[in-house]
Parts: C-alpha cells; structure tokens; sequence
C-alpha cells in the first residue's frame, strides 16, 4: 500500500526505477534479531539478494554478518560496515582470485564446496602464511519442495559435498597443514515456506554431528542456510515473515552442545518484501484474445517471471477505476519470454499509468542486466535522509 504522497514522489521520477521501504526494512531487522537474540544464534545476510550499498549499510548496522558467493561480495560486504570477522565465503566455483582476497581480509569462514576446493584454499593459505578456518558445506539429500530453479539441497545438485561422504573429506582435511575445520554448512534451497525441509535438516545435521564425535571431533560452528520464503501473493497483510516459527523450531530439533554456535543465512525474508519496482505503461494493445499492457520495465530490470515463472504482485497506481480487464503484462525486450504476467486482471489501464510490482527487493536490482543495452534502473529511498 503506497501513500498518495509517495505516489506523487514516483509521478516524478524517471521510470523504471526500485523503491525501498527502509522503514519496513527496519522492521524485518528487528523482528529477525529478536527471533534469533532468544537462542543467541547469528545470522549472516546472503549478500547475493540484494547488494545495494544502502540496504548493506542498513543490514550491517544490526550487528549480522554477511554471507557472501564472491570474491566481489566480500570486498563489497566489508566497504558497507560487515566486520570480515562476521564473513563466510560460499560457492562451488571459487576462483584462486577469489579466494585470495578472501584470505587478505581474513573472513570468518570459507564454506567450502568439494575437496579440491579445499586443497587450493590449504595450498593459496600456505603461499600466504596463513590458516583459513573452513566449514564443509554439505549436501543433506533433502527436496526442499520449493521451484526446481532454486531447490539446492537434491542428492544430485551441484551444491555441497554429498553427505555421505563426509567422513572420507573429514579425514582428508584434518591433516591439511593450513585448514582449520571449523563447521558444517547447509543450505537447502530457496522460497520455503513448509516447516518440514528444516525439520529433515536438523535431523541430518544431528546424524553428520554424531558421525563426527565418533570420529573423536565436536565442531564449533553449524551453520543452516537461509531459504526462508515470503509471501508473493499477499505483500500487505504478511509484509514480515515469520522468523520467529522457523528459529523456534530449529531450537527444538537441532542437537546443540553448550559450546556451539547456530549460524543463519537468510536473503529473500530480509529484503524481498521493502522492494518494489515502478515502471510506466508505454502502449496498450488487443490481439485476437489478449489484452496487451507494455510497461517500460523489462527481464532486464527484473528477470525472476522469465527466469523462473516467478509471480510478483502487480499494481496500477494511477488509477482507482472499477472496471477491470486482464491484461499480458510485457515489456520491451525483444525476447518472447519478456512477460511478467499472462491474463492479470486490473483496472482499466491506459498509457503513462504508473504500475508497481511488489515484493521485487530480492533478487530484483541484484540481476539487472543491460541488454538490449537499456539502462540500469536506479534506486530511490525517498523516506531516508542521504
Ligand atoms: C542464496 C544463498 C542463501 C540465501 O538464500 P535465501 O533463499 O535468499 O534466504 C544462503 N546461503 C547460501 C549458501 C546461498 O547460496
């Protein structure tokens, strides 16, 4: 729900564009440091989901970490107020660059992906006469039931190590000169909404901690992933999602030893819900069936419908007329596959109407693209003194 004072803001400024609610961003933060504050478990914000420089700053101003893909990702997390210390570093491919810079800020932890990632990051650290803590990032077998684009934690995906393999790399890895195994790591998709892939995890995770203290070790650090969904369908009434479940549940399923500690990574729940994306309708069109709204915001701008089928929530802002039509709601690009909705029913839309799509704070901005060589869409906090 936008203010007509806010809408008058986006009569005047350029389309498309972001805009960010600071204020319920603010919101989230609170709620998600008061879930995680009971247990004293830390969160690392996935960077990947949104790494504006003024939501980091926001974000890291709450004390969180960051949890990075990137080599670009943890200079950028570190330059927005993230101590390298809160820092974990994730991703099946990390290049020596990337692991290098890594090692130069001395993050707090290098989840890593296979074994031989692990023999580069022993033999970069040795170069540099350092120790990099890791955490083994390991692939619990679990169907997060969530859209297959986003689902991480299948047997066969390309995530992690394969769980049962754990042992054979533990035993590897302990006697790496310049590797200090400091966890497990887990992350099992995306957009979950259904407790039950979380309560699978614990379980997993209790299983893999009592394989390990059979082989006489007790880590320090576990580690479960973010994934926590938001609600597409209804941005107004669940405008935060529920953290507090989700960590009360892992409170009670997870097998925790006084000296470890609970690591949370979530991206979508912090920043999807603050986003929205403005765009203008260029033309309308009839074809022999279909009604035609054409925005000039494109996949370029905001890819998650093309990429994965994704649902946004779409508004006209500009007009309060009671008829309504359903409309292909496209944009610019000269690819088919540039719709954001088939068939959406809204008002009477006419051109230079301003339409919002809500919920577009994750995974928005962050894959913007300039193909077609359009511009990047710019970002306004409108409420926020800079
Ligand atoms: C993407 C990602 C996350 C965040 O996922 P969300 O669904 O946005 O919470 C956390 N950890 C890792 C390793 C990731 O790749």
């Amino acid at each position: 729900m936008f203010s007509q004072e806010l809408i008058s803001k986006f009569e005047n400024t350029p389309t498309p564009f972001y805009y960010y609610d600071t204020e319920l961003l603010n919101k989230t933060l609170q709620t998600l440091k008061k879930a995680v504050d009971k247990y004293g478990y830390f969160v690392h914000y996935a960077v990947k989901a949104n790494a504006n420089p003024e939501i980091l700053k926001i974000i890291s101003s709450y004390g969180f970490g960051a949890d990075c893909v990137s080599g670009n990702e943890v200079s950028m997390a570190i330059k927005c107020g993230f101590p390298a210390s809160k820092v974990v570093f994730a991703g099946v491919g990390k290049s020596d660059a990337e692991i290098i810079t890594a090692l130069k800020n001395e993050i707090f932890c290098f989840n890593c992906e296979s074994i031989q990632e692990i023999e580069v990051i022993n033999q970069l650290a040795s170069n540099m006469g350092k120790t990099a803590n890791i955490a083994l990032r390991l692939n619990p077998g679990i169907d997060a039931h969530t859209n297959k684009c986003i689902n991480t934690g299948l047997e066969d995906s390309k995530f992690g190590i394969n769980f049962n393999l754990m042992e054979d790399v533990v035993k590897q890895v302990v006697k790496m000169s310049n590797i200090k195994l400091i966890g497990l790591h887990f992350h099992i998709g995306s957009q979950i909404l259904d407790p039950e892939p979380y309560r699978l995890l614990c379980i997993r995770s209790n299983e893999m901690q009592q394989k390990l203290e059979s082989m006489g070790l007790s880590l320090p650090e576990i580690n479960l992933g973010g994934g926590l969904g938001v609600d597409y369908y209804n941005p107004d009434q669940n405008p935060i999602p529920d953290f507090e479940s989700l960590i009360d549940l892992i409170n009670k399923n997870l097998i925790q030893k006084s000296e470890q500690r609970v690591h949370f990574e979530f991206g979508r729940a912090v920043v999807a819900q603050c986003g929205t994306m403005i765009a203008r309708v260029l033309y309308t069109k009839k074809a022999s069936k279909t009604t035609f709204a054409i925005v000039d915001a494109g996949f370029n701008d905001l890819v998650r419908p093309a990429l994965y089928g994704s649902y946004h929530k779409i508004e006209n802002l500009s007009t309060k007329s009671q008829d309504v039509e359903n409309y292909d709601i496209v944009g610019p690009i000269c690819e088919s596959t540039d719709v954001f909705a088939q068939g959406y029913q809204l008002p009477q839309t006419k051109r230079g109407d301003l339409i919002a799509f809500r919920s577009a704070g994750a995974y928005g901005e962050i894959m913007a693209s300039r193909y077609n060589l359009r511009d990047f869409a710019k970002s306004y906090f409108f409420n926020q003194e800079k």
